[in-house]
């Protein structure tokens, strides 16, 4: 399965490069919940032009990211 990537944003081609594991925070705030910093671990493809991090657009990532959303809400609801 060949598919074409391209850089979100300077749109260079991706072709040939491989996806590695990066660490996106994210900053997740909820009503009458105080914000708080989300660390989600998924492949993307660095972009040798622009250094830009283009994350892979695997069907199974919105998964993992709401399962590390209820992880840190886990571990939030034990602080409180
Ligand atoms: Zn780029």
């Amino acid at each position: 399965m060949s598919k074409a990537h391209h850089c979100r944003k300077c749109d260079a081609d991706l072709m040939g490069r491989k996806a590695h594991k990066r660490r996106f925070a994210l900053d997740i705030s909820y009503k009458g919940m105080p914000p708080f910093k989300l660390e989600i671990e998924m492949p993307a493809i660095p972009c040798r032009s622009c250094g830009t991090n283009n994350a892979v657009n695997e069907s199974n990532t919105e998964i993992i990211i709401c399962g590390a959303i209820a992880k840190a809400f886990e571990s939030l609801k034990s602080k409180l």
